[in-house]
This record gives C-alpha cells, sequence and structure tokens, in this order.
C-alpha cells in the first residue's frame, strides 16, 4: 500500500477527476493506493494507464454520472468506463474480481503516477478465467 506520492498524501477521501473535468469520483482508500499495475491485455496496453484498486462500495460518483460511457469487448464481462466528453479512462469493474474496482491511477487529484517508481505489468493476455 502507498499512502504517498511525491509531496502528495493519498487522502481517506481522494478525489478522482477525468481530463476535461465533467466526471469526478470520491475514493476510499482507507490503505491508499492498492496494488498498483500496468496491464499487457489488448485494451490496456493501447490506454497505456497505471491502474490500482478500490473495494466496490469505496467509489462514488460525486459529479457527471451522465457523462460516463461503458465500453465491453470479448466476454462482455467486465465494464470500462470513460468519459464521453475527454474519453479518459476513469475506472473498472473487472472479470477477474467483480467485487472491486481498478481506477486510472493519473487521475487521483495531485497524484503524478510517474512518481511512483517501476510498477508491475499484470499478465492481462493470459487471463486467470480463460485457463
Ligand atoms: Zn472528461
Amino acid at each position: 500500500m502507498i499512502k504517498q506520492v511525491g509531496n502528495t498524501k493519498i487522502r481517506e477521501r481522494h478525489k478522482l477527476t477525468c481530463h476535461c473535468g465533467a466526471f469526478e469520483l470520491l475514493l476510499h482508500l482507507p490503505d491508499g493506493i492498492v496494488n498498483p499495475r500496468r496491464c499487457n491485455c489488448s485494451l490496456c496496453r493501447r490506454k497505456g494507464a497505471i491502474v490500482a484498486t478500490v473495494a466496490l462500495d469505496g467509489l462514488e460518483i460525486i459529479k457527471g454520472a451522465d457523462m460516463l460511457k461503458l465500453y465491453q469487448f470479448n466476454t462482455m464481462v467486465a465494464k470500462h468506463y470513460f468519459c464521453s466528453n475527454c474519453g479518459i479512462y476513469t475506472h473498472h469493474n473487472p472479470r477477474s474480481n467483480p467485487l472491486e474496482y481498478g481506477y486510472n491511477v493519473g487521475c487521483l487529484e495531485d497524484v503524478n503516477p510517474f512518481e511512483l517508481g517501476i510498477v508491475p505489468t499484470s499478465d492481462g493476455i493470459h487471463h486467470p478465467l480463460d485457463t
């Protein structure tokens, strides 16, 4: 768990915004940034975001729910959300663990994801539910 990135302390309730600001989430992050990773699946390798984990009830939409767009592919189980105005991926509900959300670390208020250092890559090409 990571409680500080550069000079930015990860707050217990930390705001996440898309690029244009139309959409905002409040994340409940009592353990800071949990399990930050990249992923090599067909979607993630295109968007290149660093993703971390938050509990299902730890994510609250505070602005712009109607701006959100849902993208699904392949098995159509995972739900990938992005802002319909600026196109930025904000969060998703993964197929591998529907009891949590993944979110875009680069969208956390005042957090520079480049200050995380080396982040592991999870093997999304070989999905655990495809074996
Ligand atoms: Zn936006």
